[in-house]
């Protein structure tokens, strides 16, 4: 069975990213992170003064949207994604993008520009790609489609451990309240919200190892392949 798509959908910090990529690499696919384009988006809206308080400038951020667009490079290891020519890393995963991010994704116009570019960026390769719509809207006959659930608590422990590693000053609860936050408006959304496809093999992550994971994700693709 040739497998085209891989989708990996789920809550915040489930360790979406981690298996993706790992899975990824392991199968010859290209992984790809569609967070990301919905973080540069929120970046790229708060850099062109479109975020302002609790507002969203949604008509300037619509026009500017049209003019933006995601590619690829070789990375050293595997492909980098671009956003309007330039590569993003740690700017995209502070608390300040995080608390808008969830905002912005539940555009309508938001949505049916990244869902376009995720199709495009999927056409000619076989992906995994990680979500929250993924084996629900983008890819609904997905080759194989996993869900990713854990306990709150220790996701946000594990994404606060990960930003201040990276040396941002954050403080546990605040990190709490925004998983909690993002699940909220993520699954409460009216457009694409997030759920879990009836046809998904749920993953909770809560108390088992990267490994163990991955295992079950193997085991129910060789199972079908
Ligand atoms: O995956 P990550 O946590 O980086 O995603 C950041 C946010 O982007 C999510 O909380 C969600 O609001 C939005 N998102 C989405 N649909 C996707 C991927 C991400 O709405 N397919």
């Amino acid at each position: 069975m040739k497998i085209k798509v891989i989708a990996v959908d789920g809550y915040a910090s489930t360790g979406k990213s981690t298996l993706s990529k790992r899975l990824a690499d392991a199968l010859g696919f290209t992984y790809i992170d569609t967070g990301f384009m919905y973080r540069a988006v929120s970046y790229f809206a708060q850099k062109n003064g479109f975020l302002k308080e609790d507002s969203i400038q949604e008509e300037a951020l619509k026009e500017a949207l049209h003019k933006t667009s995601f590619s690829w490079i070789k990375g050293k290891s595997s492909n980098v994604m671009l956003f309007n020519g330039s590569s993003y890393g740690d700017e995209l995963r502070t608390l300040e993008v995080s608390s808008w991010v969830s905002k912005i994704a539940g555009f309508g116009f938001v949505r049916d520009h990244l869902v376009y570019q995720q199709r495009i960026l999927s056409k000619l390769r076989s992906v995994v790609m990680d979500g929250r719509d993924i084996g629900t809207v983008v890819f609904p006959e997905a080759d194989f489609k996993f869900f990713l659930v854990a306990d709150a608590e220790v996701r946000a422990k594990r994404r606060f451990d990960e930003l201040k590693a990276k040396g941002e000053n954050v403080v546990y609860k605040d990190i709490l309240k925004n998983v909690i936050d993002r699940d909220h408006q993520d699954s409460t959304r009216l457009i694409s919200p997030l759920k879990k496809a009836q046809d998904a093999l749920e993953i909770d992550t809560t108390n088992v190892s990267i490994e163990t994971a991955l295992e079950q994700m193997f085991s129910k693709i060789n199972s079908k392949s």
